[in-house]
């Protein structure tokens, strides 16, 4: 079934269409709204190996000009040196400004592509496709792009509104378990902090094990991201509810080496810890921290460190955290499923407060 919302961020307006199938009608979309443009698609070269086909037979059927730009899987290819090869290539495709980029991938695509669509030309118009969970359900929602710098992830980029975001939950067939697991971690951060529904419908879909259910899932979570960024697409505010379960799960990222717990995995541990504690300490109404715990087994997500973990040492990456300058901590604590606020905290104290014995 097809479903659209719009978003509407600083007076600038675009669709989520999210429609299972929607691949297949790409090219007649393209050639219909953007009559006579290029297309740079921009993907990685796990999704062009899977998806090109596809893809030559929609945007060639439907004769328009386009050029397929193919970077190597993972965060290494978000990193601030692809871009000057990026512009270059877009340089020599003769790409203009009324020209199209089509973000085709995962967080780190939609990203990378995102901030070149913003820089080149001074922006291009950009359209998301996004293919893994993750991408569906966050990153393409919003108009947050970025690059990471030597020194650290996500260092430099903007906010540039995507003119429409393409969502096909069809992609999430050929994503590996763990990369689907990790977009689910996202999932349930989104039931936990907004929408008690939504958990309880997670719960159900997990018992019944079929995979159903995924499309309107996907718009669930859309509709809340835009409910969230409408009113604070800079994350000053309410937006900073969307970080249930991050501030530990950065430091859990930070802490072990790449590779050892994937964004979702940490981010599900530092869900789990964060709401222990909070109910430990009568801050989280009892009986959360289990019903989280339930559903994050259900879908295959760590809950908790291994028991020899060096929690202090861990935690301490929280003040090595460049984009959080300043002694405070704004935590994201759940009052209840469903339902959570901000926690004000001195960094020095985040240790402490996650100790429950
Ligand atoms: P990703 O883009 O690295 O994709 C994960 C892997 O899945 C890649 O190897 C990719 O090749 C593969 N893949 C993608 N789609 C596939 C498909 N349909 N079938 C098979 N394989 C497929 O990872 P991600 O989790 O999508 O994104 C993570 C990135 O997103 C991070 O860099 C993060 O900072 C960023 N992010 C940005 C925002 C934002 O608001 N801008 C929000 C959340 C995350
Ligand atoms: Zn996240």
């Amino acid at each position: 079934m097809r479903q659209t919302l719009t978003v509407n961020i600083n007076m600038q307006k675009y669709t989520v269409t999210t429609e299972t199938g929607l691949f297949f009608r790409l090219g007649n979309l393209l050639a219909e709204q953007y009559p006579d443009k290029k297309v740079a698609v921009i993907t990685d070269d796990t999704i062009k190996d899977i998806y090109e086909e596809h893809l030559v037979k929609q945007l060639d059927g439907a004769g328009i000009q386009w050029k397929l730009i193919s970077l190597p899987p993972g965060e290494g290819s978000k990193s601030f040196d692809t871009l000057p090869k990026l512009y270059s290539i877009l340089l020599d495709f003769q790409l203009t400004r009324g020209d199209v980029i089509l973000a085709f991938g995962g967080g780190v695509i939609g990203d990378i592509a995102g901030f070149t669509a913003a820089t080149f030309l001074r922006g291009v118009n950009l359209i998301q496709l996004p293919t893994t969970l993750m991408a569906m359900v966050d990153a393409s929602i919003g108009g947050k792009n970025g690059a990471n710098l030597k020194e650290g992830k996500n260092m430099a980029g903007t906010f540039y509104q995507p003119k429409e975001v393409l969502i096909d939950p069809g992609f999430v067939r050929t994503l590996p378990d763990e990369i689907l697991d990790d977009g689910m971690a996202e999932v349930i951060k989104y039931g936990c902090a907004f929408d008690p529904d939504l958990f309880s419908d997670l719960i159900d879909r997990a018992e019944k094990g079929d995979g159903s259910g995924i499309e309107s899932i996907i718009y669930r979570c859309c509709l809340i991201k835009k409910q969230v960024i409408e009113q604070d697409y800079q994350d000053y505010g309410v937006a900073m509810l969307l970080n249930f379960g991050h501030t530990l799960g950065h430091c859990i990222e930070d802490y072990y080496p790449d590779g050892t717990y994937t964004h979702g995995q940490a981010v599900a541990i530092g869900m789990y810890a964060t709401t222990l504690a909070a109910e430990k300490r009568g801050l989280t109404a009892s009986n959360t921290s289990a019903l989280l715990k339930d559903l994050l087994i259900a879908y295959d997500l760590p809950y908790t460190l291994p028991e020899n973990a060096d929690l202090s040492k861990i935690v301490e990456t929280v003040k090595r955290d460049k984009k959080r300058r300043g002694n405070t901590l704004n935590l994201v604590l759940l009052e209840r499923i469903g339902k959570s606020y901000l926690y004000q905290l001195d960094k020095s104290d985040f240790v402490e407060f996650l100790k429950i014995d």
